[in-house]
């Protein structure tokens, strides 16, 4: 004969599920509002396919955590005026630094994904334990009048380069002239938890890779930097160097590429093509466009290579390729030109819409690889 079972065991079973199912729905109402900055709970409902006691239940828990605050009201449409909810912006922060040849960018990031503060400084890299010392002491003055330390999750911290991650290794940077640079000291001496990432993953990172899938970065800055993500995670490859667009062959035999290669993709697209490799910053090259013959020359040139180079990426990838980076940030006013750069190359699509923007316009791979730290913080709750 069947037995009924222990009914109080039944029921611990029971309870244990619910547990379960709240907290999964918590970590979707978080992911949310991580990436939404402000909804509201009709939203969430909607939005996550949750029933309202859960998102009700949910956010009254996170409110007594003070980790949701209210935000307002939504514009009326008729009816009562729906109450606007967010993470508290103020509840942490991350400091996100992007580490260059010549420059430090540093960002402080709130819980809210808001730029808090940002400063770039010229800071010449140097592999010794002197550049660590200066590089540590300047982060540090950067937030401490900003946040209390106490509210800083941790330090990102990313590389023009291949990166071991897990040995915490630099395995090769051109841009830093370095092969096999242990980061140890440095991490050390940040004196917080520390993430490292290279420069354009982390500018991927920046644009919430799980609600894009699928797309590639073009990284635009003084050397030229790719990623790739696909299924909403960074795909790195077998040697780590997927998404090294800058040295693709992109015209054989053409201009030397500081790699030491002939006409690598980097030595027509990166930003030091328009800046005579940094004499100047690419604001001032931007500003010389419309009254200098040359600049306009240049940057109709460096708008035909740069739309070879995404018409290949296209072909290969079939993805959106987002455009970041210094230049990245200016292409805005020139996507219909460059568009139609992109579409004489291309016999397959119909229309450019697969080329976007980037959403940080400054200082992309600092914000990336801050936000590195409020998805695990998040996920402790
Ligand atoms: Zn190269």
């Amino acid at each position: 004969m069947k037995g009924w079972g222990n009914p109080s065991r039944k029921r611990a079973k029971g309870r244990d599920r619910e547990l379960e199912k709240k907290q999964v729905a918590k970590h979707k109402i978080l992911d949310y509002m991580l990436e939404q900055r402000s909804t509201t709970k009709a939203e969430l409902a909607k939005k996550l396919n949750l029933s309202m006691p859960t998102v009700l239940s949910n956010i009254s828990e996170l409110t007594e955590k003070g980790l949701v605050v209210e935000a307002g009201e939504m514009e009326s449409t008729g009816g009562r005026k729906a109450r606007k909810i967010s993470l508290r912006e103020d509840h942490c922060f991350a400091v996100g630094v992007d580490i260059t040849a010549h420059h430090l960018g540093m960002v402080l990031l709130n819980l809210g994904g808001g730029i808090a503060a940002w400063q770039r400084v010229r800071l010449v890299f140097q592999p010794d334990a002197a550049y660590c010392r200066q590089m540590a002491e300047l982060v540090r003055s950067f937030y401490q009048d900003k946040a209390a330390e106490e509210k800083i999750l941790g330090i990102g911290v990313s590389f023009p380069g291949i990166l071991n991650k897990s040995e915490r290794i630099l395995v090769k940077s051109h841009a830093l002239k370095l092969e096999n640079y242990s980061l140890k000291m440095m991490e050390q001496m940040l004196g917080l938890p520390v993430y490292f990432e290279n420069d354009a993953n982390a500018a991927m990172l920046a644009e919430n890779p799980k609600k894009i899938r699928d797309a590639v970065y073009l990284s635009l800055n003084h050397t030229l930097g790719g990623a790739v993500c696909i299924d909403g995670r960074l795909f790195s490859g077998q040697g780590q160097k997927a998404g090294e667009f800058g040295h693709m062959l992109l015209v054989p035999g053409g201009k030397q590429c500081y790699c030491g290669k002939y006409g690598c993709a980097d030595a027509y697209c990166a930003a030091s093509v328009l800046t005579e490799d940094g004499a100047y910053g690419v604001d001032a090259f931007m500003g010389r466009l419309g009254k200098d013959e040359e600049a306009d020359q240049k940057w109709e040139e460096y708008l035909e290579n740069l739309a070879a180079l995404i018409s290949n990426l296209r072909m290969a990838f079939d993805t959106d390729v987002i455009l970041g980076g210094d230049v990245g940030g200016y292409l805005g006013e020139y996507m219909v030109e460059l568009g139609e750069k992109v579409q004489k190359n291309n016999l397959f699509d119909l229309d450019v819409g697969y080329l976007k923007n980037c959403s940080y316009q400054r200082e992309a791979s600092a914000v990336g690889v801050a936000k590195y730290f409020f998805q695990g913080f998040l996920e402790r709750f």
